[in-house]
């Protein structure tokens, strides 16, 4: 019956993805950060877009798909992740988001 009374909507337990910290939603205390990374978006560079583009059936697409798996296909095109960073961990993480591609060496 209390259920529209603001001060006590539910403040939603999140654990910081990167240093672990419980984090409160409805309270500034995190940023949810959004990534979507897509394959190579443009038209293949190969020429082959000046010629009529052949619309593929529905058929040479099931056959194409059935090579993979859908968890396959949507890795090599497209992934898309959320992820819950606590303020210091933002911080840090936006001054450098792409990381430092020595640490992949190894
Ligand atoms: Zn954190």
């Amino acid at each position: 019956m209390n259920q529209d009374r603001p001060e006590t909507r539910d403040t939603e337990a999140i654990f910081c993805h990167r240093c672990g910290r419980l984090v409160h939603s409805g309270r500034g205390e995190y940023f949810l950060v959004r990534i979507e990374a897509i394959a190579d978006p443009a038209p293949p560079a190969d020429g082959s877009e000046t010629l009529a583009p052949e619309e593929p059936t529905y058929a040479d697409l099931l056959a194409e798909l059935e090579n993979f798996t859908e968890r396959e296909l949507m890795d090599q095109v497209h992934r898309r992740l959320a992820l819950t960073l606590c303020n210091a961990c933002f911080r840090r993480w936006i001054e450098n988001p792409v990381g430092d591609a020595d640490n992949d060496a190894n």
